[in-house]
């Protein structure tokens, strides 16, 4: 198999394989239907990088629930900028629900405090996040929602199975990271 790929001006190698990313999300899934059990909780997911990972995951959960999308930031080129600019498309209905916030990755947890401290303003019965990736030598806040993880990864800059770099990349299967690139 071909490990190495292009994408725009950088070479990536192979991190996680597709049938890794897949199995790890089965069991995902598996831990979310026992923990939420008799409840019906309400998935957001944070576009665009999750939208391969929210697609699979949802395919194995076997909860009565509600799927909703968000949109947060555009995130230019290999470094994390920081700051969120604008948020799109909170659903109304948040009130008293049970919220599982579905993230492609965790880096500095930015976003993902930014994204929390908007869903608290609207009431929740309880909010947890669950991220396929997480990079814990990034992380510069606390995040103990942060419940479900699919793989801890090194503070490096990844493409793949829905992540870009600079718009590209995100229809590769399987998870790459970067060989050699200035943070
Ligand atoms: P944070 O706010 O946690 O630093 O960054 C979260 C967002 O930055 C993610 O949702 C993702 O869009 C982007 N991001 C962080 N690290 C990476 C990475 O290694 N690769 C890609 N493609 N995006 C990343």
């Amino acid at each position: 198999m071909e490990t190495n790929v292009q994408v725009h001006d950088k070479e990536f190698e192979l991190l996680l394989e597709e049938d890794t990313i897949a199995k790890r999300i089965r069991l995902m899934a598996i831990q979310l239907n026992v923990d939420y059990e008799n409840r019906e909780p309400l998935f957001i997911a944070v576009l665009n990088g999750s939208f391969l990972f929210m697609a699979d995951l949802m395919k194995e959960i076997n909860l009565p629930c509600e799927t909703e999308f968000i949109k947060v930031s555009s995130y230019h080129g290999t470094s994390s900028s920081g700051s969120v600019k604008d948020m799109m498309g909170m659903p109304a209905n948040i009130k008293g629900r049970d919220i599982i916030i579905v993230e492609d990755i965790i880096d500095t947890g930015l976003t993902m405090q930014y994204i929390l401290a908007e869903i608290y303003k609207l009431e929740p019965a309880s909010v947890t996040v669950c991220s396929l990736l997480f990079k814990p030598e990034a992380l510069k806040v606390e995040l103990p929602e942060l419940t479900y993880v699919g793989f801890e990864i090194p503070n490096e800059f990844v493409v793949g199975y829905g992540l870009d770099y600079d718009g590209l990349g995100r229809n590769l299967n399987h998870i790459y990271r970067a060989i050699s690139i200035e943070k």
